[in-house]
């Protein structure tokens, strides 16, 4: 069986369609323009170009941005109270501060002292317990673009054996918690494999659908699942560079020859990625719209 592709690209673009009108309608019926600030420490290239991309799509959707790039050496107090400067800007919805830190600063103090209110990353602790006890929160950007991926795609997940490869905070344990909850996108049987499993092989061959988060390239190969399963592959690797001088990227997943086996599969690029920044616009969204006591 050749695979459905789940193009990433394509879901996220409808999804940022609709947040436009969403961010047009704020304006013009109650006068709210969404705002989001992205802060940067630091020149690393590769978070250099995440924080311009996220700029990028909020300008499109109407979403006013701030970016805000601080020198490596920047302390931790002058981050904190940079961090307090936006918690109380009232133009400011959503703060994002990207990740990681310069080894000086203690990434946990200062994810947590933004605004759960406008923690549109889902990292604070506020969020992540509200969301393992299924209230309305924030949902971390890449879990919840999986969940639009599957929902939109039309993946069968009541019932369903899921087994998620990787135990990260951001990607691995909310989105086997997100699965197994009682609501759209859940209801699954969740298993999470990680370093210390035994026979992993054997846990992904059961899954209806396998999630890969793990960060090594090719890991998950055809022999390792079932006929007809629907695959999510998060992992982002680097395993080359072309003639032009671009990164050559590749997933968790041996897209090759798992596509013949799969019915459905994400490629990487175009796959989860694109849905990651799409989700920080709609947490973005939702954090004006809590603001104004619409939601
Ligand atoms: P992470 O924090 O490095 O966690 C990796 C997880 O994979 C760990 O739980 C680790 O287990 C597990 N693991 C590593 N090697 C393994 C192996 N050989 N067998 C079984 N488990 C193994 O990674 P992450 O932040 O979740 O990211 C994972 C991948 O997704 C990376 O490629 C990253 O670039 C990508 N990513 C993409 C997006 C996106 O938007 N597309 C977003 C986030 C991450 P232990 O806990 O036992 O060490």
């Amino acid at each position: 069986m050749a695979a459905k592709i789940i193009s990433g690209t394509e879901v996220a673009k409808a999804i940022r369609e609709e947040l436009k009108v969403e961010v047009a309608e704020l304006t013009a019926k109650h006068g709210i323009v969404p705002g989001l600030v992205t802060i940067l420490v630091g020149e690393d290239p590769a978070s250099q170009s995440y924080v311009a991309a996220k700029n990028k799509s909020a300008h499109a959707l109407g979403i006013h941005s701030e970016q805000v790039t601080l020198d490596v050496g920047t302390s931790e107090a002058d981050l904190l109270a940079l961090v307090n400067k936006y918690n109380n800007d009232p133009k400011i919805n959503g703060i994002l501060v990207q990740l990681p830190l310069p080894k000086h600063i203690n990434e946990a103090n200062v994810l947590y002292a933004i605004d759960p209110d406008k923690d549109v990353d889902g990292f604070h602790p506020v969020n992540v317990g509200k969301m393992v006890l299924g209230e309305q929160c924030f949902l971390p950007c890449t879990p919840h673009g999986i969940l639009e991926l599957l929902t939109r795609s039309g993946v069968e997940t009541s019932g369903a054996e899921v087994v998620v490869v990787g135990r990260s905070n951001i990607v691995g344990k909310p989105i086997a918690n997100l699965m197994l909850q009682k609501r759209p996108a859940g209801n699954a049987t969740v298993t999470l494999c990680h370093t210390r499993t035994k026979d992993m092989a054997a846990h992904c061959r059961r899954a209806d659908i396998l999630i890969a988060a793990v960060g090594v390239p090719k890991m998950i190969t055809a022999d390792m699942v079932k006929e007809g399963v629907a695959v999510i592959d998060v992992g982002v690797n680097r395993i080359g560079m072309s003639a032009s001088g671009k990164a050559i990227l590749a997933g968790d997943v041996d897209f090759e020859t798992v596509k013949e086996k799969a019915s459905c599969i994400t490629p990487v690029p175009g796959g989860v990625g694109p849905m990651t920044i799409t989700m920080l616009m709609k947490n973005t969204v939702q954090a004006a719209k809590m603001a104004a006591k619409l939601i």
